[in-house]
């Protein structure tokens, strides 16, 4: 996308977001990597042990935005601005929360793939701040069409289990298929219950090593909500095995944030 493009794009796209603050992540490859988050609201997946649940619904029942201004803390009166919101007025919050730093942003959610054209024009905006996309990874065509403006993408991988959509291991493999992933930096990140199988977890290690052979997996012990019950010391390493022996890079890593007691 040309930058003519990109203003264009900012000036008539509008997305709901929940909030933009400055923290450190959690998660992942990027793990303790300062960085601004820009939480877009909005999510239908459904996983039962989202901690988010305040950004959950369609896209048009989001709550009303806010802005905290430091790592972990909220601001005593924290920046509220009624939804929708321009790119610029995004922009403006990341500047915040950010002042003339170079941080990258965490666009996240909620599912920021559910708003494709906001997500897209608002990550052209960003430039040069690189952005990592959040994302459950079951849509290839908002991929695609955010792709240009990414450097990294956190894939989830979601489990039948923890989201009661039985097909969604194949809703994975078509979006894998489809090359909407290529060429970005793709880490994956698979949440793990007391309650997911190793049918499971061997059905998700060969989906990987089929489309994203080698690939980065950070398998996540689940911080049990909604539901959701901690995962079983033993049910640890069997899962590890089944991803190492499916020729995945695989790291055992927790919600550090909630460690740390930061957002
Ligand atoms: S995809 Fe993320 S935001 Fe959506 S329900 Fe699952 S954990 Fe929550």
């Amino acid at each position: 996308m040309t930058a003519a493009v990109a203003v264009e794009e900012q000036g008539r796209v509008t997305g709901q977001v929940a909030e933009v603050f400055r923290s450190y992540q959690g998660e992942g490859l990027l793990l303790g990597k300062r960085q601004v988050f820009v939480r877009l609201a909005g999510c239908t997946v459904g996983c039962r042990y989202c901690d988010t649940e305040w950004a959950l619904g369609s896209v048009a029942d989001v709550a009303v935005p806010r802005c905290t201004e430091e790592a972990g803390e909220e601001a005593e009166t924290p920046t509220r601005l009624q939804n929708p919101l321009t790119v610029e007025q995004v922009l403006e919050l990341v500047e915040r929360v950010d002042p003339g730093g170079t941080s990258a942003v965490s666009l996240t959610g909620g599912e920021p793939l559910e708003q494709p054209d906001f997500a897209r024009a608002l990550c052209a905006a960003l430039a040069p701040r690189d952005v990592m996309l959040e994302t459950a990874g079951l849509d290839a065509v908002a991929l695609a069409h955010v792709a240009p403006h990414l450097r990294w993408v956190s894939c989830d991988l979601k489990l039948p289990s923890a989201t009661g959509r039985a097909g969604v291991l194949d809703e994975h493999a078509a979006v894998l298929a489809s090359g909407a992933l290529d060429g970005l930096e793709v880490f994956y990140k698979l949440i793990v219950d007391g309650d997911v199988g190793r049918d499971e977890v061997a059905r998700a290690a060969n989906l990987l090593s089929s489309y994203a052979p080698g690939a980065s997996v950070f398998l996540q012990p689940v911080t049990p909500l909604g539901g959701s019950p901690a995962l079983p010391r033993e049910q640890l390493d069997p899962f590890v095995d089944i991803l190492a022996a499916a020729g995945l890079e695989v790291r055992v890593v927790p919600q550090v944030h909630k460690v740390l007691r930061v957002r």
